[in-house]
């Protein structure tokens, strides 16, 4: 069920066999496992996901490849409710780990806010990350094209650039290596540096060598209309004409949450073993926040993996169900 200021308080006194921090495609798909193994969940999500910016879903299995994201979180949520799963829309600020169980503090509601506390058994940290983008004067600008043909996954979109003339936006020369990558798509690649950082000769020797132009002005301005960016406007007022963009910023990962826990972390990714398993024992890991690729097909699988570990663990410790009906009717 839905929770609300309203009716949290009877929730209080319980505790859950799991609490997803996230509800994105990767806290969605364990929660339909977990409740589909008869356990309780509840998965607590501050909204806006990553998956939310994704118009359209090219690669996943069965979906029709035009799938936007929200349609996705919103079936994968209505199906988690019918499974009779638990789901608070707050923002979760800290964890702390009681020893047996997890007690789980949440900020609920942006005015009047309260800030109750859940607890359960195990924990699965899904509340993936999100990508930095251009910082112009107005960002309206810049949300106006992101997530449509201005990109921020490689993998995801390298298919949608083939042939054609695509920026490259990075803060940092490593964000603009991805134009080496870039180029097995399309050979009209331009790099854009927005004024932000240095290239180092060596860099630009390798940008000669295969040809793709280094703008370094600030960006006024990114043109074009519907969603549809065809190009860039440059701080004295030249135009570059594109047909796509790639942005290529870096990450911010949502885990402030688990700074009182000591999980092994590989740069900002957690680590995890093939069940998406922590460094702790009773918190796995799933999606973006954990090493590995950032896809909707591997958040999903990581969710079906943790559930299932959590059930084999929850169902080994209670040790095999003995039905009353059966002892009856064999005695
Ligand atoms: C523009 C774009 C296009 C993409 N295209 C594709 C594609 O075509 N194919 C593909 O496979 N992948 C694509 N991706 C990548 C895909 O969206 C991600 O890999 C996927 O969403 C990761 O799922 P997740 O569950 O880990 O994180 P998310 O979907 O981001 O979900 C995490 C959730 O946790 C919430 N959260 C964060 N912190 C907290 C907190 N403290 N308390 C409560 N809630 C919190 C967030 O608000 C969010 O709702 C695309 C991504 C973008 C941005």
């Amino acid at each position: 069920m839905k929770l609300t200021k309203q009716n949290l308080s009877e929730h209080l006194d319980q505790v859950y066999d799991t609490i997803i921090v996230g509800g994105g495609a990767g806290g969605l798909s364990a929660g339909l496992y977990l409740q589909r193994y008869l356990l309780s969940s509840l998965i607590i999500d501050k909204g806006k996901a990553r998956s939310l910016w994704m118009q359209q879903l090219h690669n996943y299995l069965g979906l029709p490849p035009d799938t936007p994201g929200r349609n996705l979180l919103k079936q994968g949520k209505d199906h988690y409710l019918s499974l009779g799963g638990d789901f608070l829309g707050g923002y979760v600020e800290e964890i702390v780990d009681e020893g047996e169980t997890f007690a789980v503090r949440v900020k609920v509601g942006r005015q009047d806010s309260i800030y109750p506390v859940l607890r359960s058994k195990y924990l699965i940290a899904a509340s993936g990350i999100i990508d930095y983008l251009p910082s112009l004067e107005k960002m309206q600008n810049v949300y106006e094209y992101a997530g449509y043909n201005l990109h921020v996954c490689l993998i995801c979109d390298g298919y949608e650039m083939v042939d054609q003339k695509v920026g490259v936006f990075g803060s940092s020369e490593a964000g603009l290596e991805v134009a080496f990558s870039l180029g097995w798509f399309t050979p009209y690649i331009t790099l854009f540096t927005n004024e932000l950082f240095e290239v180092s000769s060596q860099l630009r020797n390798k940008l000669k060598e295969h040809g793709y132009p280094l703008v370094e002005q600030p960006i006024k301005q990114f043109l074009g209309q519907n969603h549809q960016m065809t190009g860039v406007e440059l701080a004295d007022g030249s135009v570059i004409e594109l047909e796509a963009g790639l942005i290529s910023m870096g990450s911010q990962y949502h885990a402030s949450y688990l700074e009182g826990i000591n999980l092994e972390r590989q740069g900002g990714n957690i680590v995890t073993d093939k069940m998406a398993r922590t460094s702790h024992p009773r918190i796995f890991a799933i999606g973006d926040l954990k090493v590995g690729l950032n896809q909707i097909v591997i958040a999903a699988a990581d969710g079906a993996s943790a559930a299932t570990q959590i059930w084999r663990e929850i169902r080994r410790a209670t040790g095999a169900k003995r039905w009353m009906e059966n002892l009856k009717t064999s005695v």
